[in-house]
C-alpha cells in the first residue's frame, strides 16, 4: 500500500475511534501520529487552534493564506501570533502572482467579476501546494458556522488535497468558543469586536449586524458563500 493509502485508512479509522474526541484529545492524536508532519491553518480572526495545539506542541507550524488582499488588521494578528506564541513557524502561502500581476493577466478587480478564479488562485491553488508537504492539517471549522458544515467529523480524509484532516473544535458552540476566548485572553483581531465576524479578504469580508449569520458578510450580494478550500 502507498503512503496516501495508508494515511486514508488510518483517517477512515479515526474518523470512528476519535468521533467524540475533545479538542485536546484530537490534537495529541494528531502530534503522536505526525509528529512534525502536519500544519494549523488560519485565517487569524484569533488564535485558538493556535492556542489549542502550542498547549500540545510549542513549535507547530501555521499556515496563512496571503492573498495580498488582506486587512492590515488580519495583518497585525499574524505578526501579533508570532510574538504571543515563539515557537511556532508561520508559513505564508502565497500565490503565483501578485496582486498587480493578476491584475495585469485577467484585469482588476476580479474578486468582483469571478470571485471563484480569484479564490481559487489565491486560496485554493496555494493551500494545496502547501498542504503538499505535509501528511495531515488541522483547521478551526466547526459545525456551527454553516449548514454545509453540520456534519463535520474530527478527522477525515481530505481528498482533494491529498492528506488527513482533523478539525478538533468541530463540535465546539458559539458560546464555548467564545468563553475559551475570554477565559484564556486569546488573541483576536480587532475587527472581530466592530462586527467583522467572519474575516476573508478585504474586499469581500463585510461587518455584519448583530444577531445576522456571521458568514452572511463573506462576499456578501454574491452567490458565493465558501473560498473552496473546505469543500
Ligand atoms: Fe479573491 Fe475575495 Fe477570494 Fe480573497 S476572498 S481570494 S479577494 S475572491
Amino acid at each position: 500500500m502507498t503512503a496516501t493509502a495508508d494515511y486514508k485508512t488510518l483517517a477512515e479509522r479515526a474518523s470512528k475511534e476519535l468521533a467524540d474526541a475533545t479538542a485536546d484529545e484530537a490534537i495529541r492524536w494528531t502530534v503522536e501520529t505526525f509528529g512534525d508532519d502536519f500544519i494549523v491553518a488560519s485565517n487569524m480572526q484569533d488564535a485558538v487552534l493556535i492556542d489549542l495545539a502550542t498547549q500540545v506542541k510549542s513549535d507547530v507550524d501555521v499556515l496563512f493564506l496571503e492573498t495580498g488582499y488582506h486587512f492590515p488588521e488580519t495583518i497585525g494578528t499574524r505578526d501579533a501570533v508570532q510574538t504571543v506564541y515563539p515557537g511556532v513557524r508561520i508559513v505564508n502561502a502565497q500565490a503565483e502572482q501578485s496582486v498587480a500581476e493578476q491584475d495585469a493577466e485577467y484585469g482588476a478587480k476580479l474578486h468582483d467579476r469571478d470571485p471563484t478564479l480569484c479564490c481559487n488562485l489565491r486560496k485554493v491553488v496555494p493551500l494545496r501546494k502547501t498542504l503538499s508537504h505535509y501528511s495531515a492539517w488541522v483547521t478551526g471549522v466547526r459545525r456551527v458556522d454553516a449548514p454545509t458544515r453540520a456534519n463535520t467529523p474530527i478527522v477525515t480524509w481530505d481528498d482533494r488535497n491529498g492528506l488527513v484532516k482533523v478539525n478538533p473544535i468541530a463540535a465546539w458552540t458559539d458560546d464555548e468558543f467564545n468563553g475559551y476566548i475570554r477565559e484564556h485572553g486569546i488573541l483576536e483581531n480587532p475587527l472581530v469586536s466592530i462586527g467583522y465576524l467572519s474575516i476573508g479578504c478585504a474586499p469581500c469580508t463585510a461587518r455584519v449586524a448583530p444577531g445576522q449569520d456571521p458568514r452572511s458578510g463573506r462576499w456578501a450580494g454574491q452567490s458565493k458563500t465558501e473560498c473552496g478550500l473546505h469543500g
